[in-house]
């Protein structure tokens, strides 16, 4: 069994509605261990657009990296999400953070994601549901989690995932 972290975000339409779409996808095709509160957080990069809301999804499959990678991507597109401007507007976008303790790195897929460490959007609701599980990079987001300023990083806690 392998053990993936998710990271699911949304900034169009009925966001909570999206999240909790892309979490019933997931499991429809993998085991759902936990999913984490809701938070909200001002757009970084392209910043003249919608805040979004983010959660972490802790799923275990027999599925190999490149097959969630495929997952998640089907689910994007079940939800109808395009794709224009780079780090934009979306309806959905669903990230491998983590896949067990490997580090990959193929032409389509990056794990550790390359910018998890820097986003607090990422960090915060991943660290909420680690207890879970033990690693090196799991012991790094929090203590990337430390050091950030969530005031100053513009996220709050919405809500519970429900
Ligand atoms: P960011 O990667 O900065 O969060 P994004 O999620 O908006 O940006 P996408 O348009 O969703 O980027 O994906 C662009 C490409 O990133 C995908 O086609 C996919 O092949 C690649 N990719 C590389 N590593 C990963 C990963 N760990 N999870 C999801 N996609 C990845
Ligand atoms: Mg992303
Ligand atoms: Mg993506």
């Amino acid at each position: 069994m392998n053990d993936v972290f998710l990271s699911i975000g949304t900034n169009i339409g009925e966001r909570e509605a999206n999240l909790q779409q892309a979490v019933q996808l997931l499991q429809a095709q993998v085991e759902v261990v936990k999913v984490s509160s809701i938070y909200e957080t001002a757009p970084v990069g392209y910043t003249d657009q919608p805040s979004f809301l983010n959660i972490a999804v802790h799923v275990r499959t027999t599925r190999s990296a490149t097959e969630m990678l495929a997952l998640c991507q089907a689910i994007e597109n079940e939800l109808g999400r395009v794709r224009d401007i780079r780090w934009g507007p979306r309806i959905i976008d669903l990230d491998i953070l983590l896949f067990n303790q490997e580090i990959i790195a193929t032409e389509h897929l990056l794990v550790p994601h390359p910018r998890m460490y820097e986003r607090a959007f990422v960090v915060v609701p991943l660290v909420e549901i680690s207890e879970s599980f033990e690693s090196e990079q799991m012991a790094l987001a929090r203590d990337t989690l430390d050091k950030l300023d969530l005031q100053q990083e513009g996220i709050i806690l919405w809500g519970k995932f429900e």
